[in-house]
């Protein structure tokens, strides 16, 4: 298991793209607007069976996500923005029964910012938003797993041993470290380890120098301030299972496609696993 998987898009990507990228597991991220109606959950389930892939984990992503920079990110992304709560502790919980339609035993996504004083608010509310998530998703056997970057490992940590549920975990994501500005991954991933269930190997560059409010940049794996080779030999030090799970945002399909294949094999490299 330890070898590459991919991070797909329903909507997005087909069913069959993992099978097309040669790997045997994957990630699933489902769109804010995706129905998720049984006749989904039965193409997408009888299109994996037939490829062997096993999905390790289903993504929810929200309708008025906005990555462009940092305060953007801060307004619109994950439980924080008050007037999309309801809603999106709602599609979150209708995320976990079709990732159990599916037989996937993880869920993920991006909290956003919350903020690091435990009497804030936001912070109130979206600890008890996380709370009922995870409730709901341990009657299905799952871990919800929030994605790293967005705030500091120490941080993270500490609003873990706050929310107090056994099946709260983390997906391990190094460029959002270097993206957000928030620390240097490796040492974050040794921080975090025992809670990181899941990873995406995906690159990028920090923000430039004097842009308050800038993330930085994207970049095709291997080609970013990373360092994916540290990343994979630290994982496998620290045993973690796999799967190695590819991940690029670019937006333009082919290129995005094409450097997702380029990661796999550059993660077939570094693990020696072969096809
Ligand atoms: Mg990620």
């Amino acid at each position: 298991m330890f070898e590459p998987g991919v991070m797909i898009w329903a909507e997005r990507d087909e069913a069959q793209t993992p099978m097309d990228l040669g790997v045997k597991y994957a990630q699933l991220g489902v769109p804010g607007g995706m129905q998720l109606t049984e006749t989904a959950a039965k193409e997408w389930r009888e299109t994996l069976q037939e490829t062997s892939v096993t999905v390790v984990t289903v993504f929810a992503a929200y309708d008025g996500e906005d990555y462009a920079d940092i305060p953007t990110v801060q307004r619109t992304v994950g439980f924080i923005p008050p007037a999309t709560r309801a809603s999106r502790e709602a599609r979150t919980l209708a995320v976990s029964d079709f990732a159990a339609r599916l037989g996937v035993k993880s869920i993920a996504c991006h909290i956003g910012f919350v903020p690091e004083d435990a009497t804030h608010p936001d912070y109130v509310a979206v600890r008890g938003m996380v709370r009922r998530v995870c409730d709901h998703a341990a009657k299905h056997g799952q871990t919800f797993a929030l994605e790293t970057g967005q705030e500091a490992a120490e941080v993270l940590l500490h609003f873990i041993a706050d929310v107090a549920r056994p099946n709260l975990r983390i997906n391990f994501d190094p460029a959002n470290l270097i993206l957000y500005g928030t620390g240097e991954p490796i040492a974050a991933l040794r921080q975090l380890a025992p809670l990181v269930v899941s990873v995406h190997c995906k690159d990028g560059d920090w923000p430039a120098a004097g842009v308050p409010g800038a993330l930085g940049r994207e970049r095709a794996l291997g080609e970013g301030s990373v360092g994916i080779r540290r990343f994979v030999e630290t994982l496998r030090e620290l045993g973690f299972p796999g799967p190695l799970n590819v991940e690029r945002e670019a937006e333009d399909p082919q290129e995005r496609l094409r450097d997702m294949a380029r990661g796999v094999e550059l993660l077939r490299t570094l693990t020696g696993s072969v096809t």
